[in-house]
C-alpha cells in the first residue's frame, strides 16, 4: 500500500457535478488500497471573483484581510468534496492549511512554506479517512495569521505535503493531459510530453508556463518527488516530471516554448555612466521586494557619457517600482523613466541547447520570417527568451514551435477551464 497525494485544480471542481466526479475518482484510488491525501483548489474562477469583489469594496485591501478572504475559496471546495466522498460511503475529513500544519512566512499574498507538521493528517489517515487539505494557504509562524502562498500555489501545497508525508509521488490533476510543448490554447498542435526533467520544467514554469507553479517544481526537485501531471477528465497517462537521468535516449533539443504576458518593461533613460549607478538603482528596486527579470544596458553614448537601462518585472509590481525610481531620480540624475506594459516574453527551453549549436539562429530566423521585432533578448544555459510586442506573442509562439519541429499530427484537447 502506498501513500499518494492528489491535487485537483479549480476547473476540475467548477460545479457540484464535477465535485462529485472528482470524489468518485478519489474513492477509486482509496479502494485500490492507497492512503490518499487530496489537495484542493477553489472552485472554477472563485479566487479571481473574490479578488474582484475585494477591489470593489476597497481599492487597496489590507493584505491580511485579503488572505482571510481568498483562503475561504479553498475551504469551501474542501468541505464540499468531503461531503461528496462521505455520500459514496467513505469517511473523509477536510482541513484548512493551518489545521493541516502548513507553516509559512508572514508575507501575505506570497508567503513561503517553511515547514509542515502533519500530525493531524497522519492520525486521520491512520483512522482510515481520506484527507482533504485546502490548498494555497498556511499559517504564519510569527504572526499566527492565515496566509496565502501565491496564485496557483495549491500545486506547491501538494508537493510539500507529499514530501512531509513521504508519499510515493504527487499527482497534479488539471484540465489538460499533462505538459505540452506549448500552451494548447495558443498552439493547437502542441505535442504531449510523456516525461520532462525538473530542470526544464523549472525554466518553463519560470517563463510563464502555467501548468505547474514555479515553487512546486523547485520543491519537487529539491525533495526528489516525482510529479505526475494529468487530466482530471480522462484516465490517460499524463506527464512525469522527474530526474530524467541521461539513459542514452535521444531527446529533442527543445522541450517546449513558453510565453508570458504578465510582465512590463521600465526604461531608465540617460543614466550617468559612473561606477555604482546600476547598483544604486537595483538596490532601490530590491528594497521594495520586487524581483526583476531581464536587464539590458546599452553602450553609453560617447558624447553624453550616459546610458539607458531597461528591465522587465511583473506588471503587478510596476506601480511600486516606478514610484521608487521616481524617488531617486534627482540623486541618480537620470533623465527620464519610460514604462511599457504592452510587451510579452517568449522563451524556448531545452537541455539539448547545451550541446547543439545554432538554436538561437533558428529561433531568431523563425521570428524574423514572421515579421516580429525583438526588443530584448536574454539567455541561460538551457533557455533563450525574447521580449516582443504583446500582440505578436501568439504568432511568435507558433512560429518557434514549428521551426523546432514540435508540431504534432493531432490537435491537443483542452477539457475545461477559462485559462483565466
Ligand atoms: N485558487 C488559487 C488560485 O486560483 C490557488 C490555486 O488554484 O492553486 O490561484
Ligand atoms: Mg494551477
Amino acid at each position: 500500500m502506498s501513500r499518494i497525494v492528489q491535487k485537483f485544480g479549480g476547473s476540475s471542481v467548477a460545479d457540484a457535478d464535477s465535485i462529485k466526479r472528482v470524489a468518485k475518482r478519489i474513492v477509486a484510488t482509496r479502494q485500490a488500497g492507497h492512503d490518499v491525501v487530496v489537495v484542493i483548489s477553489a472552485m472554477g474562477d472563485t479566487t479571481d471573483e473574490l479578488m474582484d469583489l475585494a477591489l470593489r469594496v476597497s481599492p487597496r485591501p489590507a493584505p491580511r484581510e485579503l488572505d482571510m478572504l481568498l483562503t475561504a475559496g479553498e475551504r469551501m471546495s474542501a468541505a464540499l468534496l468531503a461531503m461528496a466522498i462521505a455520500d459514496l460511503g467513505m469517511t473523509a475529513r477536510s482541513f484548512t492549511g493551518s489545521q493541516a500544519g502548513v507553516i509559512t512566512t508572514a508575507n501575505h499574498g506570497n508567503a513561503r512554506i517553511i515547514d509542515i507538521t502533519p500530525g493531524r493528517i497522519v492520525s486521520a489517515l491512520e483512522e482510515g479517512d481520506v484527507v482533504i487539505v485546502a490548498g494555497f494557504q498556511g499559517v504564519s509562524q510569527d504572526t499566527r495569521d492565515v496566509t496565502t502562498i501565491g496564485r496557483g500555489g495549491s500545486d506547491t501545497t501538494a508537493v510539500a505535503l507529499a514530501a512531509s508525508l513521504a508519499a510515493d509521488h504527487c499527482e497534479i490533476y488539471s484540465d489538460v493531459d499533462g505538459v505540452f510543448t506549448a500552451d494548447p490554447r495558443i498552439v493547437p498542435k502542441a505535442r504531449h510530453l510523456t516525461e520532462i526533467s525538473y530542470e526544464e520544467m523549472l525554466e518553463l514554469a519560470a517563463c510563464g508556463s502555467k501548468i505547474l507553479h514555479l515553487r512546486c517544481v523547485e520543491y519537487a526537485r529539491r525533495e526528489r518527488i516525482p510529479v505526475h501531471v494529468r487530466s482530471a477528465f480522462t484516465t490517460r497517462e499524463g506527464t512525469w516530471v522527474t530526474d530524467l537521468r541521461d539513459d542514452g535516449t535521444e531527446r529533442p533539443v527543445i522541450a517546449g516554448v513558453a510565453h508570458d504576458v504578465g510582465e512590463a518593461k521600465i526604461t531608465i533613460v540617460g543614466v550617468p555612466d559612473r561606477v555604482g549607478e546600476a547598483a544604486r538603482i537595483f538596490q532601490e528596486i530590491s528594497s521594495i521586494d520586487v524581483s526583476i527579470d531581464m536587464i539590458v544596458q546599452n553602450v553609453s553614448a560617447v558624447a553624453t557619457e550616459r546610458t539607458d537601462i531597461s528591465f522587465t518585472l511583473p506588471k503587478t509590481d510596476s506601480r511600486a517600482a516606478v514610484e521608487a525610481l521616481t524617488g531617486i531620480q534627482q540623486e541618480v540624475d537620470f533623465a527620464d523613466l519610460l514604462y511599457d506594459d504592452q510587451i510579452g516574453k517568449v522563451s524556448i527551453v531545452g537541455a539539448g541547447m547545451r550541446s547543439h549549436p545554432g538554436v538561437s539562429a533558428t529561433f531568431f530566423a523563425a521570428l524574423a520570417e514572421a515579421g516580429i521585432n525583438l526588443e530584448m533578448i536574454s539567455t541561460s544555459g538551457i533557455r533563450i527568451s525574447v521580449v516582443i510586442d504583446d500582440q505578436d506573442v501568439p504568432r511568435a509562439v507558433r512560429a518557434a514551435h514549428t521551426a523546432f519541429g514540435l508540431d504534432a499530427d493531432q490537435e491537443a484537447t483542452v477539457y475545461a477551464g477559462t485559462g483565466r
